[in-house]
């Protein structure tokens, strides 16, 4: 039987790090060859934690949450979204596994030990003149969103390390960790899985640091900064062990053929792509021109750039400069991947336009799940809920601005099936969007 995992990120509209981390940690585990498909997740960027689901083939479904509390996206945000009734969720053929979050794993407390240890050598700090910050993010909407940073806190307290728990949206605040500590040296640790915004502006503000310094001087105090706990390759062990113990079947047999790059994505819909490219010779989907020999965006360049890696397509699509929607119309052109398996063209498409091919696919054969705005509104648990009533007019308008310039197709809003990604319900950008013009 076929087994998936889907590594569920927060996601950012600004920052590409945010995403970035999740999609490395799918890259690495789809080479593993541990499950058969494996995919991320996000509340900001597409594959929507709603969408991405309906991307799997596999029978036997495991998420993972890549957050390092469990709190409002991990207890009530993802299982909304996702439609998740428990740990074990049984729904349309599919055993869908909700593990726990990164928390309190072991081996995340080994990794703020050794961030800890490492700013002590690096900067030659001596310990029993340094105090730690162990800098949470938290909300005050839950409250025990705060008790993995704290549980973090309380083990280094008890081997003798001086540490105390500030919070970038709870309090103490980050910036009281100057009143509440006497050390002359701070090391400060950010309890996130990413170095996006939050990690790269937000938190070294609040700490008076220039956002990309790692050293400073701030009210008399020697501060050191740390990277945050999530880039770190040990991580991907941690993701196996929590998917393990939420009942995941993993695979402990490696891939033998370590040729095939372009393995272990998710596969619904791939067969349909295949077919219709095979029928037509060449299909433009959205701002791609598949043929059963290539994907490419051409441009006037005589000359294309052939990108051979998914990570490399990746970077080349969503980062310079940061494409935070995937099927906007602004898809950077002269680039071509060669296909050598008909299962890559799949591979690709995905890569450029995550979830794309399964709700298309869906969509052709009258098989899409639509959702209206209103719908979807009232699925939300947080700061979209607003949006459910909308009136036509003002959707309209707003479909108008934003899924202009976007290759999907609103079918959500009423536009036709053809080739081409489908959208079957607003996506963040437009709720988002929508929302700043009620505001
Ligand atoms: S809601 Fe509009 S902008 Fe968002 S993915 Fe769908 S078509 Fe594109």
């Amino acid at each position: 039987m076929k087994h998936a995992l889907i590594l569920a990120g927060h996601g950012s509209h600004i920052s590409p790090e945010t995403g970035g981390l999740v999609w490395r940690y799918v890259d690495r585990l789809r080479q593993t060859g541990v499950v058969d498909e494996v995919t991320a997740a996000f509340w900001k960027e597409p594959p929507s934690f709603a969408q991405a689901i309906e991307t799997i083939s596999a029978p036997q479904v495991t998420i993972v949450p890549l957050f390092t509390s469990r709190g409002f996206f991990t207890q009530r945000v993802i299982p909304g979204e996702m439609g998740l009734t428990g740990e074990l969720t049984i729904r349309n053929g599919k055993e869908i596994r909700y593990a726990a979050p990164l928390h309190d794993h072991p081996l995340l407390a080994g990794i703020v030990r050794a961030r800890i240890e490492s700013a002590l050598v690096s900067y030659g700090l001596p310990p029993d003149r340094t105090d730690v910050a162990i800098i949470g993010h938290s909300t005050r909407r839950h409250p025990q969103s705060r008790l993995a940073t704290e549980a973090q806190v309380a083990r280094l307290k008890s081997v003798g390390i001086p540490a105390w728990a500030v919070y970038l949206e709870d309090s103490p605040t980050i910036a009281e960790i100057y009143d509440m500590t006497v050390a002359p040296n701070l090391i400060a640790v950010p309890f996130f899985v990413a170095a996006g915004m939050h990690t790269t502006i937000d938190i070294p503000r609040q700490l008076g640091l220039q956002s990309g310094d790692r050293e400073g001087t701030v009210h008399g105090r020697r501060v050191v900064y740390t990277p945050p706990v999530g880039v770190d390759d040990d991580l991907q062990e941690v993701i196996l062990g929590l998917a393990s113990e939420a009942g995941a079947h993993l695979n402990p047999v490696a891939y033998s053929d370590v040729d095939d790059l372009w393995r272990g994505f998710p596969t619904a819909g791939r067969d349909d792509l295949i077919a219709a490219v095979q029928q037509a010779g060449v299909l433009n989907f959205g701002g791609l021109t598949l043929s059963l020999n290539e994907v490419r965006v051409a441009s006037g360049e005589l000359e294309l750039e052939t990108l051979d890696h998914p990570a490399a397509l990746r970077r080349r699509v969503r980062e310079n400069p940061f494409r935070s929607l995937p099927t906007g119309r602004d898809l950077p052109a002269g680039w071509r991947v060669r296909i050598e398996r008909p299962e890559w063209l799949h591979a690709i498409v995905e890569t450029v336009y995550p979830g794309a091919v399964a709700s298309w696919a869906a969509a052709r054969r009258g098989a899409l799940t639509i959702s209206s705005l209103s719908s979807t509104a009232r699925r939300q648990v947080g700061m979209f809920r607003p949006l459910e009533n909308l009136t036509g007019e003002v959707q309209r308008g707003i479909v108008a601005r934003v899924c202009g310039g976007c290759f999907a197709l609103p079918l959500w809003a009423g536009a036709r099936v053809a080739d081409g990604p489908a959208c079957p319900e607003p996506c963040n950008h437009w709720m988002s969007a929508a929302l700043e013009s009620i505001e």
